[in-house]
């Protein structure tokens, strides 16, 4: 793994240097207003999580100068779309404890990072097929100082095949990687039996969670849950799978198939 990025206009950041410097907060009535709506799927966001928060929206934002992170920039829209959807996981799950939990293709860490700041106790693995996503995430964890944080570059079809991977978290997450009947081919082989894999999705997902109910059968899974919300003016949707029992060694297919030819 290469340890520097250069970017476009030629600037070089190793990971291992004091990082990105700068950034933008968050302003206070934005972030009170995140605050309060935290509320709503039960989390209490305290002043240390807040500076985090703000933190992290200033490194995207420095960063995402440089490399494409992510189209939504102003601070309302992150607080909502980014750091609020991400968190809103603890209205359908209980968080609390030492679980660990995976959030595969992670991009600029959603849900991952938000779900870290406010669930410290969390043992969260980040994983992308994007390197440069997986660097600058080496960063902000480096940043923001946190413990019990794994960065995982590779595809998911590769990393299920791995032994420190494979059926080992008790919750995997996944939001805006893929349609679900192929998520469920990418996210269920690491799912510890008795586990869950939990999907974020948009509104009106009804016709996308029915093709997926035979990938979701096949890979050892069954529908716990669909929990819908909204988020501000958006259907959001919560696919909760329990997995009962293993996943069959031929899946995930290989690299690919699961998109082109979903189950
Ligand atoms: N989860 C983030 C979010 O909600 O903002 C990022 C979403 S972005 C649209 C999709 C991410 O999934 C990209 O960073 C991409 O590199 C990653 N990805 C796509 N297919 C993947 C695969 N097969 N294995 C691992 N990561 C994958």
């Amino acid at each position: 793994m290469s340890d520097k990025i250069e970017s476009k206009s030629g600037i070089v950041v190793s990971p291992k240097a004091k990082p990105i410097v700068g950034g933008t907060a968050i302003p206070a009535d934005i972030m009170e207003n995140f605050v309060e709506r935290a509320q709503e799927f039960g989390v209490s966001v305290s002043e240390e999580q807040q500076e985090l928060f703000s933190r992290f929206y200033g490194l995207i934002i420095v960063k995402n100068r440089m490399m494409n992170l992510t189209k939504i920039t102003e601070p309302e829209e992150v607080a909502e779309k980014h750091f609020l959807d991400s968190i809103a996981l603890a209205g359908v799950i209980d968080l609390s404890g030492r679980h660990s939990l995976l959030d595969m293709g992670t991009g600029a860490g959603f849900p991952g990072v938000p779900l870290k700041i406010t669930f410290p106790k969390l043992k969260i693995t980040l994983a992308d097929s994007l390197h440069k996503r997986i660097i600058f995430l080496q960063e902000t964890i480096a940043e923001l100082g946190f413990s019990g944080v794994e960065l995982v570059h590779g595809r998911a079809e590769d990393l299920a095949r791995m032994d420190g991977y494979r059926e080992k978290f008790d919750i995997v997450v996944s939001r805006a990687v893929a349609s679900l009947p192929t998520l469920v081919e990418l996210c269920m082989p690491f799912v510890k039996v008795h586990g869950k894999f939990i999907a974020y999705k948009g509104g009106d997902c009804d016709e996308e969670i029915d093709s997926a109910k035979n990938a979701i059968a096949l890979l050892g899974g069954e529908i716990a849950e669909i929990r819908n919300f909204t988020l501000g003016e958006a259907g959001r949707t919560f696919v909760v799978v329990d997995k009962v029992k293993k996943t069959d060694a031929h899946y995930p297919r290989r690299a690919g198939l699961p998109g082109k030819r979903p189950l």
